[in-house]
């Protein structure tokens, strides 16, 4: 009888010991944006507007709307 007593205990503390290591592995991951297009937000460099990053064009270093804006470069008078 005692040695199932120890068993039992045993099989508790494995499982234990189990959900521990899932729930360090869970709040280990890393704290990153779940996709590309969420989160960051950059500003055109020609207009201005806001847009996620995955959603612009980069040109020359900056970040564009459109290709158009791109073409255009960034804007003079800012
Ligand atoms: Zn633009």
């Amino acid at each position: 009888m005692g040695r199932i007593l120890l068993l039992i205990v045993i099989v508790f503390v494995v499982i234990w010991l189990v959900r521990g290591l899932l729930v360090t592995r869970k709040r280990g991951a890393p704290p990153q944006a779940p996709g590309p297009a969420s989160g960051d937000l950059v500003h055109c460099a020609h207009c201005g507007v806001l847009l996620p990053r995955g959603e612009s064009r980069n040109a020359g270093g900056r970040d564009y709307c459109s290709e158009e804006h791109g073409r255009l470069g960034p804007r003079e008078d800012r």
